[in-house]
């Protein structure tokens, strides 16, 4: 079928590219990628053929014709990352949008992605969550931002790299309160997965230190009050409310 396909592929652990992803890669006349040295290498050792396009921020104008015209001849055409989900802190928001409005259609094979993977093992309510990508890396910036999301009530996801991951988190509890509950997940879906979990004061200080290896995703939880109550604590406090109800 002519289409943009958004592929996942894995963030860490092979294991996690999906069946559908494989049969769609497979049978894309173009996969679309942001470096085809990193693609070549996961299609190779799946044992798959398709031609691979870069497509990254610097070329995205260039290459974006080039997709639309391969669809406009009723080919499907792949998009991926470097890893993960494309469109989540990667490239293909810009070509999305121009295919939907060059009336092509867009089916996104879902997968792994850090925020998910990170979300999910955190520890920190799910029910409504930001995810906010990397922060500005300079400190006024960075600053304005933490403020504006603060007293959002969310959970809130950051993506971050290794090196700036201490002086962010102590920024962070800085702007935000060091008492705020927040998780640090380090080198997902991969053989030394982390969960640091914590206040944003002890995450601060647990990454004082040199910087960690590997991957990271911080996750702050929402200000004030910590996770809604669920069936059974809402049961058990309207219980409890009824005891102590004044009865006339
Ligand atoms: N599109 C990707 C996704 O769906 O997760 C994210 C791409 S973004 C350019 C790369 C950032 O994602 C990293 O700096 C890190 O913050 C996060 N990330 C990617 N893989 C990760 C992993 N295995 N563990 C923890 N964080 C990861």
């Amino acid at each position: 079928e002519p289409a943009l396909y958004i592929v996942s592929t894995p963030i860490g652990n092979l294991g996690d590219i999906t069946i559908r992803a494989l049969e769609t890669l497979a049978s894309a006349s173009l996969i679309a990628c942001e470096d085809t040295r990193v693609t070549g290498t996961l299609v190779q050792r799946f044992g798959l053929k398709a031609p691979l396009m870069p497509y990254h921020e610097h070329n995205a104008d260039k290459q974006r014709p080039k997709i639309l015209e391969l669809l406009g001849r009723g080919e499907p055409v792949a998009l991926v990352s470097d890893a993960g989900t494309p469109l989540i802190s990667d490239p293909g928001y810009r070509l999305v949008r121009d295919v939907v409005e060059a009336g092509y259609k867009v089916i996104p094979i879902p997968g792994a992605s850090a925020l998910l993977a990170g979300l999910v093992g955190a520890g920190l309510p799910s029910d409504t969550v930001l995810f906010a990508g990397f922060l500005p890396q300079k400190g006024g910036p960075k600053t304005a931002r933490l403020k504006e999301l603060g007293s959002i009530p969310a959970t809130l996801v950051f993506y971050e790299s290794p090196r700036r991951v201490g002086a962010t988190l102590a920024t962070m509890a800085e702007v935000l309160g060091g008492d705020r509950e927040a998780a640090v997940a380090r080198e997902l879906t991969k053989r030394f997965e982390t969960f640091e979990r914590g206040t944003l004061e002890s995450l601060a200080e647990t990454f004082s230190g040199d910087a960690p290896k590997g991957e990271i995703v911080i996750l702050i939880g929402p200000p004030g009050e910590q996770a809604p109550a669920d069936a059974a604590d809402a049961e058990a406090l309207l219980r409890l409310a009824l005891e102590t109800m004044p009865v006339s």
